[in-house]
């Protein structure tokens, strides 16, 4: 497997306390990889980090192996590093189509074509990037009538028509119902198979990341204490001690 990103060291003091706290690891290739852990255990500020929002305090990225540590958010998202982006009040005015064009004028450098005859341009190709979440039938609704999982997937269609080879996504079922979070996780799964799209993602629902990821990791306090597959998580003695009495995290291996 190839390794697209890699993380060494991380940190991030907030006046002497450290949000993240030495964080290493790496993203293969096709790999679809979550980052689990108590609420302020530093995975928004790893997240923020890696696309630039954020200076790290110390530590490096690489992409493809090379440095990309403390470059600017544009720089790292025209390097290929996509995220989710909510849909904004301006965006909801548009159809669901159109959202998806102006992504792809935005990725072709073509956004000073906006004009009327904009919306002829690249319909084919948002159309692709429809179906893939399966939308291509409310293709032309306005995106302000959409159910709230419909806005999810079009908000994944938009990062994909921006051709990432990694996908970053923070909490994207947040605010759904489990079994519309179960639906999106298993759609970006069929999308890191079918595109060859490394992602990493955040999530609460211990459900979803154990039926979906390849690998997960767990921080805690700053820290990782767990990087492997389900097995290795669930069976590690630090994770279990976080998550004690903390709900789903050992359902499946109790079951089991
Ligand atoms: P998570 O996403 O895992 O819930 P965060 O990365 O949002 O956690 O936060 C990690 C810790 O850093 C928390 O204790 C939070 O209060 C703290 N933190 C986050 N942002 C700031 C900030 N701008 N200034 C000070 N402390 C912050
Ligand atoms: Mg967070």
């Amino acid at each position: 497997m190839t390794e697209i990103l890699r993380v060494e060291n991380l940190k991030k003091s907030y006046d002497g306390f450290l949000a993240v706290n030495g964080v290493s690891f790496t993203v293969e290739q096709g790999e679809l990889k979550a980052l689990i852990g108590p609420n302020g255990a530093g995975k928004s500020t790893c997240f923020n980090m890696l696309m630039g929002q954020l200076k790290p305090t110390a530590g490096e990225v690489f992409l493809d192996g090379q440095k990309i540590t403390r470059q600017k958010p544009r720089e790292i998202w025209r390097k290929g590093v996509g995220r989710t982006f909510q849909i904004t009040s301006t965006y909801q005015s548009m159809t669901v189509i159109e959202n998806v064009q102006m992504a792809l004028l935005s990725h072709h450098h073509r956004l000073f074509a906006i004009a009327p005859r904009a919306w002829k341009l690249y319909r084919d190709e948002a159309l692709e990037f429809l179906r893939i979440v399966s939308m291509e039938d409310q293709a032309d609704r306005s995106c302000s009538i959409l159910a709230y999982g419909d806005l999810k997937r079009l908000e994944l269609a938009i990062a994909l028509a921006h051709r990432p080879r990694l996908l970053l996504m923070d909490e994207p079922t947040a605010g759904m119902a489990p079994t519309a979070r179960v639906a999106l996780m298993q759609l970006v799964a069929d999308i890191v198979r079918t595109q060859g799209v490394s992602v990493l993602f955040t999530e609460h629902d211990m459900d979803v990341v154990f039926a979906h990821a390849h690998h997960i990791m767990v921080l805690n306090r700053g820290e990782l204490i767990a990087d492997g597959d389900a097995t290795e998580v669930r069976n590690n003695p630090q994770v279990q001690e976080v998550y004690l009495g903390g709900g789903t995290l050992f359902k499946e291996a109790q079951d089991a």
